[in-house]
C-alpha cells in the first residue's frame, strides 16, 4: 500500500493518505505526550509498542462483534485503518475513581464505581478538553442523537470484553477513552487502544502499568506497557 501526504501530525500518531480512497496509513511515533499537550518526550520503542498492542486489541474487539477501523498491520509502526469522519468527542468509561475525576468530585482514588461511570469529553487541546454532555453534542452539531446512544452502546460494550481480557492478564483496567468515527453512515470505533489511553493497575499490588507512569515520572513507562503486552500474549519482536 502507497503512503501518500501527510493529512494530519497528532501529539502521537500522524496519518497518512494511500492510494485507496477509503484508507489512510496511522504511524505511531514514540512521541509521548501529557497534558494536553504541554509535555512531550520521545521514548524508545513506543511507536512499536503502541502499534502492536493495539492490532491486538482491534482485533480481539472485532471479535467481539464491535466494529472499528482497523484493517492490518504494515510495518512495525504503520497500520492500515479505514478513513472515517471523526467525532470531535472523547468517549470515556471509568470502572475504579482515578485521574480527573478525583481532582473534578474529590472522590478517593480507587474507589470502585458501580455501575461504572462514562463522561464525554470534546477533543480540543486549548480549552483542555472539557467535559461536555450529550446536549452539547447535539446542540453543537458534533454528533446526532442515534450516533450518541451509538457511542455509549459500543464504549461499554468494550468495557465487557476488555475488562475480562486484562483480568485473565491480572490486571485491572481502570478506566479508558475511545474516540468514534463515521464509516460510510455507520459509527465505527477509531484511533486506538493502548495503554497511552487507558489505566490498568496490577490486581494484587494496583501498581500503575500504563501512562501514569509517565504523567507520575514513575519510570519504566514502555517496560510496564510491553509488560502489560506479554501478560495479554502479545509478542512485539
Ligand atoms: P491527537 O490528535 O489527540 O494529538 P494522535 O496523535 O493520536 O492524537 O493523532 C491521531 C489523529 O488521527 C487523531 O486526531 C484521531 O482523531 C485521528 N484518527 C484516528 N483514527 C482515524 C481514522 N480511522 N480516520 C481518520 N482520523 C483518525
Ligand atoms: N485520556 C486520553 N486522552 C485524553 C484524556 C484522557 O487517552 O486526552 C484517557 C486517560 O489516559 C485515562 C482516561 O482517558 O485512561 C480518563 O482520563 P482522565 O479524565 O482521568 O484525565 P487525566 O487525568 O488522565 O488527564
Amino acid at each position: 500500500m502507497q503512503r501518500n501526504e501527510e493529512l494530519y501530525k497528532g501529539k502521537a500518531k500522524s496519518v497518512y493518505t494511500t492510494d485507496d480512497a477509503d484508507s489512510l496509513i496511522l504511524l505511531f511515533r514514540n512521541d509521548t505526550s501529557a497534558f494536553d499537550g504541554k509535555r512531550i518526550e520521545q521514548l524508545d520503542r513506543k511507536g512499536m509498542v503502541n502499534n502492536k498492542f493495539n492490532a491486538f486489541i482491534m482485533e480481539k474487539l472485532q471479535a467481539a462483534g464491535i466494529p472499528t477501523h482497523f484493517v492490518r498491520l504494515l510495518s512495525d509502526q504503520e497500520s492500515v485503518v479505514k478513513k472515517l469522519d471523526m467525532i470531535p468527542v472523547e468517549c470515556v468509561v471509568r470502572n475504579i475513581a482515578a485521574g480527573s475525576i478525583v481532582r473534578r468530585l474529590g472522590v478517593q482514588e480507587g474507589l470502585e464505581l458501580t455501575p461504572p461511570t462514562f463522561e464525554f469529553f470534546l477533543k480540543n487541546d486549548e480549552l483542555g478538553d472539557p467535559m461536555i454532555n450529550d446536549y452539547h453534542i447535539q446542540s453543537f452539531g458534533w454528533a446526532t442523537a442515534d450516533q450518541v446512544a451509538k457511542m455509549k452502546e459500543l464504549t461499554f460494550k468494550v468495557n465487557a470484553v476488555l475488562k475480562d481480557l486484562f483480568l485473565a492478564g491480572g490486571m485491572l483496567l481502570v478506566d479508558y477513552k475511545l474516540e468514534f468515527g463515521v464509516f460510510h453512515g455507520e459509527v465505527i470505533l477509531g484511533d486506538e487502544f493502548s495503554p497511552d489511553g487507558c489505566r490498568l493497575w496490577d490486581v494484587e499490588t494496583r501498581e500503575k502499568l500504563d501512562k501514569d507512569r509517565f504523567r507520575q515520572n514513575l519510570g519504566n513507562v514502555i517496560e510496564s506497557y510491553e509488560m502489560v503486552g506479554h501478560r495479554l500474549g502479545i509478542h512485539f519482536d
